[in-house]
């Protein structure tokens, strides 16, 4: 029997779900109403805890403690009223993932009784058993206390799972000495610095009360869904998250059909599940749509507050295999599953504003315009200064497969202005010129400053960091990986940046010309730093070279690219903006390291184990059967069948030569790079039998049937 070809008649045979789940009307009204926002807040607080509270989530100051109390009181009536028994602190360990213990609120009062009870200790501090995530050695087991702290700028909500429901409290994550163990502090931490320097830069632009300072993020979340059914006859996909072998079928994305192509009806009844499960949880999914790739999708919510956005970017991978399970799919959110179609990326849409102005929309006033250019120019800087960084945030074993393989951008980090904003640069750069391509003047902060339009960009997907509009587009992350990471990197750079610029504006006298120094200061920073600025096909092999010439790294494998945190000026930085001590940074590196050691290793146990019971085998059962058909005595003796069959044998011979070769690397504990050699060379030879062998004798579902049956 064969399983797979079992399975795809079954899912051939399966009918369409019922298409009428969804409550058509309600999706307004049901707008988080599982989350205690403020809203909720108003109304289950005593009126002045609310002003105090909300007090805290506007100042970023830590809660006062004479509150805590009543704000428990009313998050747990509130969540029991929404059918909670059990809460949870929840938080994002350096494993990348989120975790969780619950705890009910049942407290016992003597005769048999108990009451529901949830105290303002319980809100605002949990102590989890520690010793189990990884710290990088920052915390030996002995000591194993971890401390979660409520962050209550991110509001607390009720996540459902089969009818039962539990209160989620967002927390960051520390040890007893206040290091933090998790992705939240040193995100919540580089905020701070970057509002900060913000603020800071408006005031010398004569802004004193512009407003609150908030950085904002957008991400764009891409996955695959395959039926679940032939998921679980991948044990690669299962174990490591993407296929160790599988050759690409003859179509696959050549054609460019299935990208924003209408959507399947299974798709879309899990895609609908999918939004109103979002919007239950305030979480404001606006766009979904086929991606490039067969079986390739992307959803994207409107952007946040940083914090608040990478939480929900959490919730909503969560989600995604929750409902795609429920649907009969398996939701694959590695950064490579299939080899030769699209990987999946995470774009990361960046911007800061304070008050109403977003320093990065170019805006039509010509004050304005002066904050946009010196924001650009911060921008640019902080990239070109620490784009090794940037880098080192996206590593990943996973990103390494993706990263420069002709579907997203290259490990070198370089920017990408559009024809018109680098032209204006370039003017600046040359002192004030005083027209653009469009006819205008653009000497900086003077009257006759141009409208920039919003749309001044062109679209070049090939940019791993992308000015579109209003924001930058950071391209490279992973789509499995957390959007903390880049973004902390991203605000720290850009922090640095505007301190600088804010320093020198402080410093000039009241006689000097402010416009003609700002336009001085641009201009030498341009001339410093446009080396990182490339408007043209960063896929390209030219491009390279020329980024080569230019100075850029090209950190093309984790290890390489996370060796930048080890450097001094790096730890300098970080801990200069409060960011990182340098014990974290390194505990950082070396769970990175180790986390990718890990990966590599499980990959090579299972395409040895995969090779052997899987593939051998049925190489084996095929040659047999050409040896049978030769033992007929039906074919003139040179036949071309036996030509074929000792053709099949040696590759069969070889793919055994293979793996014995990968099982000799991991026995002597070989390197990451001779792991990685020896699992391509099994694969190639598996990949090419995949083509040879009998389809009936091939159990390991084949790509054409995973991306295109469902
Ligand atoms: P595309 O990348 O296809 O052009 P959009 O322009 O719709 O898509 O935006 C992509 C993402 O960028 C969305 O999540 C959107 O909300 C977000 N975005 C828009 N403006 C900002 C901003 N000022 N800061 C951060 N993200 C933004
Ligand atoms: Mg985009």
């Amino acid at each position: 029997m064969n399983i797979r070809k079992t399975t795809l008649a079954e899912i051939a045979n399966t009918p369409l779900p019922s298409a009428d789940r969804a409550e058509p009307g309600r999706f307004v009204e049901d707008y988080g109403i599982d989350v205690f926002g403020v809203k909720t807040m108003s109304e289950y607080l005593p009126k002045p805890v609310f002003k105090k509270l909300l007090g805290t989530i506007n100042s970023g100051n830590a809660i006062d403690s004479s509150i805590a109390d009543d704000v428990a009181h009313a998050m747990k009536s509130w969540a029991i009223s929404r059918g909670a028994t059990h809460y949870t602190h929840w938080f994002m360990p350096l494993t990348g993932a989120s975790a969780e213990k619950h705890d009910s609120f049942i407290e016992p009062v003597g005769g048999g009784e108990v009451i529901a009870r949830f105290s303002g200790k319980n809100l605002i501090m949990g102590e989890p058993d520690a010793s189990s995530f990884p710290s990088g050695g920052l915390r030996s087991t002995a000591e194993a206390r971890g401390y979660t702290a409520w962050d209550p700028t991110s509001p607390a909500f009720i996540k459902r799972e089969n009818g039962v429901a539990t209160l989620y409290i967002p927390t960051a994550f520390c040890s007893y000495t206040g290091e933090a163990l998790d992705k939240k502090t040193p995100l919540l931490r580089s905020m701070q610095a970057l509002c900060a320097q913000a603020t800071r830069l408006m005031r010398c632009f004569g802004k004193p009360d512009a407003g609150r300072a908030v950085v904002t993020l957008g991400a764009e979340q891409e996955y695959f869904l395959i039926d679940k059914r032939l998921y679980v006859l991948r044990p690669d996909l299962m174990q490591t998250g993407r296929t160790l072998f599988g050759a690409p079928p003859q179509r696959h994305q050549q054609l460019e059909d299935h990208y924003f192509g209408a959507i399947k009806p299974r798709i879309l009844t899990f895609m609908s599940e999918l939004d109103r499960e979002l919007w239950r949880l305030g979480i404001p999914a606006k766009t979904r749509h086929n991606e490039v790739a067969p079986a390739q999708f992307e959803i994207a919510p409107m952007f946040e507050e940083l914090n608040l956005a990478v939480d929900h970017n959490m919730l909503i991978m969560d989600a995604l295999k929750r409902i795609a399970d429920k649907n009969g799919f398996a939701c694959l959110l590695h950064d490579k599953p299939f080899n030769g179609v699209n990987g999946s990326g995470k774009h990361n849409n960046w911007s800061i504003s304070v008050g109403d102005t977003n320093l990065l929309n170019p805006g039509d006033d010509p004050h304005q315009n002066a904050i946009f250019l010196t924001s650009l120019c911060a921008v640019i800087e902080a990239v070109d200064r620490h784009a090794d960084l940037l880098r080192a945030a996206i590593a990943g074993a996973g990103n390494d497969h993706r990263l420069g393989a002709n579907e997203a951008p290259p490990a070198i980090i370089s920017m990408y202005l559009g024809e018109q904003l680098a032209d204006i640069v370039e003017q600046i750069e040359r002192g004030g010129a005083t027209s653009s391509k469009h006819g205008k003047t653009i000497k900086i902060g003077a009257d006759i400053l141009p409208e920039l339009p919003c749309d001044a960009t062109d679209r070049n997907r090939t940019s791993p960091f992308a000015f579109t509009g209003n924001k930058f587009e950071f391209r490279a992350a992973g789509s499995s990986q957390t959007c903390a990471s880049p973004n902390i990197v991203l605000n720290t750079a850009v922090a640095e940046a505007f301190d600088e610029i804010a320093t020198y504006l402080e410093s000039l006298p009241k006689s000097a010309n402010f416009h003609a120094e700002l336009q001085k200061l641009l201009a030498s920073i341009i001339k410093k730093h446009k080396r990182i600025i490339f408007n043209g096909n960063n896929y390209s092999a030219e491009w390279k070279k020329e980024a080569a010439g230019r100075g850029l790294p090209n950190l093309r494998t984790t290890p390489e690219a996370v060796k930048p945190l080890a450097k001094k000026e790096n730890i300098a930085l970080f801990e200069k903006y409060g960011v990182f001590n340098a014990v974290e940074l390194k505990s950082r590196s070396e769970v990175f390291l180790e986390e990718y050691e890990r990966k590599i290793g499980i990959e090579a146990g299972l395409t040895l184990k995969l090779a052997r019971t899987h593939i051998v085998p049925a190489g084996v059962a095929y040659l047999e059967r050409l040896g049978a058909a030769s033992a007929t005595g039906l074919l003139k003796k040179k036949s071309a069948l036996a030509g074929y069959a000792a053709r099949v044998a040696e590759r069969v011979d070889s793919l055994v030569a293979a793996a014995d070769k990968l099982e000799a690397e991991i026995s002597k504990g070989g390197s990451c790079p001779a792991l990685i050699d020896a699992m391509g060379k099994v694969r190639a030879v598996a990949d090419a039998l995949e083509g040879e062998v009998d389809n009936d004798l091939w159990q390991l579902p084949k790509y054409c049937e995973m991306l295109f049956v469902y």
